[in-house]
């Protein structure tokens, strides 16, 4: 039997407190700079694992008390809202090595208007779009380029660059932190199936973009095999590291409500990295101390690319892959998810749901949440719609405090509201606003204005 600590490379002392482990539960430890992706022993992914004494070391007041400093502190790497977490995230991460745009901290908003309209007044936003590719990805790829950087530092590095299949926002979010990093960015898109925001994001910074003739799914084959050799480093979210930085959303939350958790936490899934992340933040804060009860979490799935809700549909008896179908969610076009089992304890340990969204409801809910002043991209679009569901169906009940976690920017997905505000989408797009053509002239515009004031 091999010993326990055997694989750890030796870093520093601290890589003994965090390492890769089996995320099925086979025995060993390896570090987190070192090249791997799966369990050797079972290839399960792995997981991040901080051990627990350390940190129990602090109380939960002075955890409270470390992470309210940093919010808004310029001390490097600290005012990110990712390394502000540091001991939580990558502690033997040296701070020299960080590759970060001060990513995080984003705001979480009162939704007032929406909620007064669908019946759930305590509703707010986590806006992960106000970021700088504008996705949530950022949170993640901060910390995998990070700990690229700091490999490329050791003796014996194999790295020389890294590598990712992408539905559109991770592949903006490597370009840019890669490019931050003067680190070469290996991009695999699935041809004319991405925004044109996000083909141009890794383009500009200067990535290797390779459009490939398949799909999402095909994309991840290929980025797997090429990423066999050691020499290209694989970013997609099967590598735990980006988890790390992910997991930092739901404790944000939770400070940004000073400590209070929600009961239900709603957000767009298609991989599924990122509710097990939002899962891993929660369950840390609860091993110590900081909070004492779990959000309800919601996965909401666009029903054109829905394995993970025929899943829940079976009671997760087994995993259903589907081809995933043309969604206006591109970012969440996956039909063979890779973190399935982390997900899947994720939903089980919060006593979760799975729901799903038409393409005509997430459009539809997407457009009335933007009459209330948001600007929702389609995924939070399909969060918007499950929510309106839940609330119908008496699931979230009135007193509930719900968070909807926009995942991206709207303003990335210039094409959808276009297409929505000029009727262009194949559905009744009822609360279509295009704008009026007058001529230049001040009588026809007095009356349009009339016109329109009065009803
Ligand atoms: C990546 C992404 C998702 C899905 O996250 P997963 O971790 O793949 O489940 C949702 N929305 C947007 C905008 C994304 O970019
Ligand atoms: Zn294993």
């Amino acid at each position: 039997m091999p010993s326990e600590t055997a694989s750890v490379a030796n870093t520093d002392d601290a890589s003994n407190d965090v390492y890769f482990r089996c995320f099925n539960g086979c025995e060993g430890r390896y570090s987190v700079f070192e090249v791997m992706y799966r369990c050797p022993k079972c290839d399960s992914l792995l997981e991040v694992h901080h051990q627990r004494e350390p940190l129990k070391r602090k109380s939960a007041a002075q955890w409270k008390e470390i992470l309210n400093s940093r919010a808004s502190t310029t001390k490097w790497p600290y005012g990110s809202g990712v390394w502000g977490m540091k001991e939580w995230v990558i502690p033997s991460m040296d701070s020299e090595n960080v590759v970060s745009m001060n990513e995080g901290n984003t705001n979480l908003f009162w939704a007032d208007r929406l909620g007064q309209q669908l019946g759930v007044p305590d509703l707010w936003i986590k806006l992960c779009g106000n970021s700088h590719t504008g996705s949530f990805k950022d949170l993640g790829m901060t910390v995998l380029v990070s700990v690229v950087k700091q490999m490329m530092t050791m003796k014996d590095n194999p790295v020389k660059a890294v590598a990712c299949a992408s539905t559109g926002d991770t592949s903006a979010a490597l370009a840019a932190y890669a490019a931050y990093a003067g680190i070469p960015a290996v991009i695999f898109l699935p041809a004319g199936k991405v925004s044109t925001a996000q083909l141009i994001q890794p383009v500009s910074n200067g990535a290797h973009v390779l459009a490939l003739d398949t799909d999402f799914d095909g994309c991840m084959k290929i980025v797997q095999e090429v990423t066999q050799d050691s020499s290209i480093y694989l970013a997609n979210s099967m590598n735990s590291l980006r988890i790390e930085g992910q997991k930092t959303v739901g404790i944000e939350i939770v400070r940004q409500f000073n400590w209070e958790v929600p009961d239900w936490i709603i957000i767009p899934v298609g991989n599924l990295g990122n509710i097990s992340a939002l899962h891993k933040g929660f369950q840390l804060m609860m091993d110590l101390g900081v909070i004492d009860k779990m959000p309800r979490l919601v996965a909401a799935q666009a029903a054109q690319a829905d394995p993970f809700y025929r899943s829940f549909k079976n009671n997760f008896k087994e995993k259903v892959a589907v081809t995933a179908g043309e969604t206006l969610a591109n970012a969440i076009r996956i039909g063979d998810p890779v973190s399935y089992d982390k997900a899947v304890a994720a939903v089980k340990a919060t006593h979760g749901i799975v729901e799903q969204a038409t393409e005509t409801e997430l459009a539809q809910a997407a457009a009335q949440a933007d009459l209330t002043g948001m600007y929702c991209c389609p995924h939070t679009g399909v969060a918007m719609a499950v929510l309106k569901k839940l609330v119908a169906d008496g699931t979230i009940k009135k007193s509930d405090r719900t968070v909807v976690i926009s995942t991206a920017h709207g303003l990335k997905f210039t094409d959808f509201k276009v297409n929505y505000h000029e009727s262009k989408l194949a559905m009744d797009c009822t609360m279509a606003n295009p704008p009026k053509y007058l001529p230049a002239d001040a009588n026809a515009v007095k009356d349009e204005i009339a016109k329109r004031l009065e009803s």
